[in-house]
């Protein structure tokens, strides 16, 4: 199954919608106050309209991350009629799932994941290198016989497995088969994704000054 297999600008148009307008106003409240950059949303996949949006809230909790806040928020604050089936929802992750979300969308059922920024992005443009660290150490066990260099060039979790796919959003851009429409897409991403160049700066400026967060790793 792919979840954007029939019409990527459609589903890009929405996902970029959401972070703009939904998931970026909340994070900038959340970066303000000590939080990371990371949130979420869910959507339903016949609308694309969100049905819940959350951002990190590591102030109260470490556990708190945006993905896992969003999954809580899905199942506290719509009731049962108007809560479709994780199945039939599109998750949104502004940066790439941890371990532990990673873990949260597949004991919630989701069937997919579409992400903005990679591992490598939270790493070398918002220096949070702990999602890669935290795969290699403690879920990479290496193979006998395996060299160090073969580990390293190993997928740090199976992309697609019987649980979920997981789809970078420049993924959806290879998916738009006219060239000029995809161009026009892909600068669309690179807009969207500078808008966090700003949210990532009050961030380590709050973490510079100490900011009082749950959060072990800063
Ligand atoms: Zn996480």
């Amino acid at each position: 199954m792919a979840a954007h297999a029939h019409n990527p600008v459609r589903l890009l148009r929405a996902l970029l919608a959401t972070i703009e307008k939904d998931i970026i106003p909340l994070t900038a409240q959340g970066v303000s106050s000590g939080s990371k950059v990371f949130g979420a949303a869910i959507l339903s996949r016949a609308t694309l309209q969100p049905l819940a949006v959350a951002t990190n809230d590591e102030r109260l909790s470490p556990l708190l991350h945006g993905e896992i806040n969003c999954i809580q928020r899905f199942f506290t604050t719509l009731d049962d009629a108007s809560r479709p089936s994780t199945k039939d929802c599109i998750f949104l992750a502004t940066h790439e799932p941890c371990s532990l979300c990673l873990s949260g969308i597949t004991w919630a059922g989701f069937d997919n994941f579409h992400y903005l920024f990679t591992y490598e992005d939270s790493r070398d443009l918002f220096t949070i290198p702990y999602d890669i660290q935290i795969l290699e150490e403690v879920f990479r066990v290496p193979a006998e016989g395996e060299s160090g260099e073969q580990l390293a060039r190993r997928d740090l979790y199976n992309r697609r497995n019987a649980f979920f796919a997981s789809v970078c959003l420049k993924d959806l851009l290879d998916d738009i088969r006219d060239d000029v429409q995809r161009e026009g897409w892909a600068a669309e991403v690179d807009r969207v994704k500078r808008l966090y160049v700003v949210l990532s700066d009050t961030y380590q400026r709050n973490k510079q000054m100490g900011t009082r967060t749950a959060s072990f790793w800063r």
